[in-house]
């Protein structure tokens, strides 16, 4: 079992296949399906019971799938890095791996697309006068991304919650955000959409997120 971060109500883990519904496209799941021992967890993983609106049914093939929704950028967007690992010694949290695709709404890769993730420690604190948990960093040529971070806390009034700005080459700016299945506070928080949950799992004993970005390209 993976314990989260204590919190009030207690830790509910369960797990599932792939097969649970998804919102989000995550082609990039092949990937993480193939790995050994996978073990899913479910809406109820982190942090007490997952509600009704957790739950979304799949699209089933990412063509001519939504772009991804905007989100409010918030107060704490800094420049950052170039990095795919934020994590540094002494840093306190669950370690998480988020990893995925960029893509079009006509399911092609996008490379080169510079995407910039901020977000709160595990204790729902933004650096706002440094770089810690702040980067930049571009898609490859299939259009991948990762990032080392950590499961980012709640703060009062938020859910847990990741920062991202996408922009692909030569396009706008999508600023959004990423939420997490399950997670106490998403069925408070006014600004969660579920259609931003990312692909959860737990890969030897780590946890490993996946989402895909659909950008319009113009
Ligand atoms: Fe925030």
């Amino acid at each position: 079992m993976l314990r989260l971060i204590g919190r009030p109500g207690g830790t509910s883990v369960a797990t599932t296949s792939f097969n649970q519904p998804r919102q989000n496209v995550y082609c990039f799941n092949a990937g993480v399906d193939s790995r050994a021992k996978v073990v899913v967890l479910a809406a109820t993983l982190v942090l007490g019971a997952a509600t009704a609106s957790d739950s979304h049914s799949a699209p089933g093939a990412c063509a001519g799938f939504p772009q991804t929704p905007g989100q409010i950028g918030g107060i704490h967007y800094r420049r950052s890095p170039l990095r795919h690992d934020v994590v540094f010694a002494g840093l306190t949290g669950t370690r998480l791996t988020l990893e995925g695709l960029v893509l079009s709404t006509s399911c092609k890769p996008v490379k080169g697309a510079r995407i910039d993730f901020w977000q709160a420690d595990t204790n729902g604190h933004y650096d706002d006068t440094g770089t810690r948990l702040r980067s930049h960093q571009f898609t490859d040529s299939r259009g991948r991304y990762h990032l080392e971070t950590i499961l980012p806390g709640p703060y009062p009034g938020r859910t847990r919650h990741l920062h991202v700005k996408v922009r692909a080459p030569g396009q706008q700016t999508l600023t959004t955000e990423l939420y997490f299945p399950g997670a106490l506070y998403n069925d408070r928080d006014p600004y969660f959409d579920k259609r931003l949950l990312v692909h959860l799992a737990e890969v030897h004993k780590k946890l490993v997120a996946g989402f895909d970005f659909v950008l319009v390209i113009h």
